[in-house]
């Protein structure tokens, strides 16, 4: 099935019917605001529906350094924020609405169930992301928003003169453990080996920085605490020795998973929910492109998401172009 689009359309919007359009992106990070630049430059009319965190993981980081362009670094808000603002100076309209499901029409085109609205596209670009991983141990979930936090941004100025725990041993428990130190008394970063997954310059940056140690081979087994965190207990795998450590906040990064459950059934996706793409952004439905981490289990950083969502949309202009 292949479409030629129209260029003079406008996104239709009425209490009673749904919005109809060339393309939807799904997902307002880096990739999603990208292929909505391009898509808005090949004059497609694109609808982004923004999902439920507008900029995505990157707008929660407070310096990005690897970002090319900006020798000083940027913050992460303020970069999707323009990346927000040039896609809709091109035309591209913005929407806060979340997609809870994909169907294919039978004429081809595409039903988008969002959670305020329905829509109706010719293509789809996913660029839903991924969310962070739960340690999924008890006191958990309770204790979330009372002491355990999933982002030093956001909640890193509560911590002020308090002792932390980050657990995780990647880039993310690093380039955050190191943020806290701006807030925190003390920084124990906890992680399961004793190797870090992280760079070299962040592993030297936090080696270096006197409010941090690393606690090796544990993990975290419970949190605890009523009104808001007082403990954690952990366990040395080495040893199988166990403790628990008064502590005030426990930061938690290990990882993240895509946001593509909605997609099971109508996009093939890996065991892990990675939506699976050639090399032209396509994935296993024609007309359905995917970028960003909701397809990139690899590199997952702000520029290859942005770099996948320019490729997607051009790829879906291909598409839509094609008699
Ligand atoms: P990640 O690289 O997948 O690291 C997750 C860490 O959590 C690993 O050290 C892992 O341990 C640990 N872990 C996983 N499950 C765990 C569990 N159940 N209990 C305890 N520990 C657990 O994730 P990330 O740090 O969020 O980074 C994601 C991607 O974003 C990476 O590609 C990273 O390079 C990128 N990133 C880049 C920057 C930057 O360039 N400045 C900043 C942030 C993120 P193991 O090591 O034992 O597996």
């Amino acid at each position: 099935m292949s479409f030629s689009f129209d260029s003079q359309l406008t996104p239709k919007n009425t209490d009673s019917e749904p919005i109809e359009t060339n393309i939807i992106i799904l997902g307002g990070g880096p990739a999603g605001y990208t292929a909505a630049i391009y898509a808005a430059r090949a004059e497609l009319a694109p609808v982004v529906l923004s999902g439920p965190s507008d900029g995505g993981q990157a707008a929660l980081t407070d310096k990005i350094e690897n970002y090319p362009g900006f020798p000083e670094g940027v913050n992460g808000y303020e970069l999707v924020a323009n990346f927000r603002q040039q896609a809709e100076q091109f035309g591209a309209q913005i929407n806060g609405d979340m997609a809870l499901s994909v169907a294919v029409l039978p004429d081809g085109r595409f039903h988008v169930k969002g959670y305020s609205g329905e829509y109706i596209a010719k293509a789809l670009i996913i660029a839903t992301g991924a969310t962070h991983k739960l340690l999924d141990v008890p006191g958990e979930k309770e204790l979330t928003g009372r002491g355990v936090s999933y982002c030093g941004t956001c909640d890193g100025w509560f911590f002020k003169n308090k002792d932390i725990v980050v657990v995780g041993g990647g880039d993310s428990a690093l380039e955050e453990g190191l943020f806290l130190t701006r807030f925190a008394r003390s920084v124990n970063i906890i992680h399961r080996r004793d190797t870090l997954r992280a760079s070299r310059i962040l592993q030297k940056r936090a080696f270096e920085n006197e409010k941090i140690r690393f606690t090796w081979n544990t993990v975290v087994t419970e949190i605890v605490g009523d009104e808001k965190v007082t403990a954690i207990k952990t366990k040395n795998l080495l040893t199988g020795e166990k403790g628990e450590l008064p502590i005030d906040g426990v930061f938690i990064f290990i990882g993240h998973t895509p946001n593509t459950q909605f997609l099971k059934g109508i996009v093939e996706m890996d065991e892990l929910g990675y939506l699976l793409v050639d090399r032209h952004m396509q994935t296993s439905v024609p007309g359905i492109f995917a970028a960003g981490e909701a397809a990139d289990p690899l590199y997952r950083q702000v520029i290859t998401s942005a770099g996948m969502g320019a490729a997607a949309a051009m790829q879906a202009v291909h598409y839509l172009s094609k008699e």
